[in-house]
């Protein structure tokens, strides 16, 4: 058990004080596909104390090619991806608390379910509920991290409340391309592992307290083996900066 962490301890971003804190800290994952399964099992295997993970969706053959954590077996007994999760990833790390939560993600059920999270993890495919989470993030002072993958592309990009840009100053209203997603353009699944990856090692440094934390939006595309990143400014219209919570506050 002393040795679980032993090579990323002697990793000088983490440290034994760094450990101790993944190990004291709380990350709620929203959507457990490609993107969120990458992530739970990065964050699981490094030993965040709380992982809560929430996504609807069953578990299906074309699913598998690309989300880590599920298996032949999970498809055939029709699991939520959340529940399969959550048995799955309390094998790889017992000491770590996982709950998954088969449930929907919409403007009144978010603020419970993020509440006392220290990171909010982005693992959807949908630009609604990432609007959603950018409210509830500056409303509730909690980061979060957003990140999109289909086809051969994926972008990232950690909105730290009321000190960096949020995504609405990035993306003011629905993104046209948003209506891409892996049923209609495709994916491979190096691209949900890079950009899922890059998620989890934003939410590490967040929970250490470390100063390298991402403030570009990062863009890649694993095919040509690109990787771009865009400075993106806080904009002075932009209403959730504003604490117009305009998603989260509809009625
Ligand atoms: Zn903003």
């Amino acid at each position: 058990m002393t040795n679980r962490y032993s090579r990323q301890i002697l990793f000088p971003g983490i440290g034994k004080a760094g450990q101790k804190r993944l190990g004291n800290s709380s990350v709620v994952i929203i959507g457990c596909g490609g993107l969120g399964a990458t992530i739970a099992t990065s964050l699981v295997r490094a030993g965040v104390g709380r992982v809560r993970i929430i996504d609807r969706d069953i578990i299906r053959y074309h699913n598998l090619h690309r989300q880590v954590l599920y298996d032949e077996e999970d498809v055939g007994l029709r699991l939520p991806k959340a529940i399969a999760a959550e048995r799955h990833l309390k094998r790889i790390n017992s000491s770590v608390e996982v709950e998954g939560i088969a449930t929907e993600v919409n403007h009144t059920s978010i603020e419970g379910l993020v509440s006392g999270a220290n990171v909010i993890l982005d693992g959807t495919d949908n630009f609604e509920i990432r609007l959603l989470m950018n409210d509830v993030s500056l409303k509730q002072n909690i980061p979060w991290i957003y990140g999109g993958a289909v086809a051969s592309l994926g972008m990232t990009m950690t909105i730290i409340p009321h000190q960096t840009a949020c995504f609405r100053c990035r993306f003011p209203s629905a993104d046209p391309k948003a209506i891409f997603t892996s049923d209609t353009a495709g994916i491979i699944g190096p691209a949900p592992f890079v950009i899922g990856s890059l998620e989890a090692a934003e939410a590490m440094k967040i929970l250490v307290g470390a100063e390298e934390v991402n403030r570009d939006l990062i863009f890649i595309d694993v095919w040509r083996g690109t990787f771009q990143r865009l400075r993106v400014n806080p904009r002075q219209d932009c209403p959730a900066c504003q604490g117009r919570y305009e998603f989260l506050e509809k009625s």
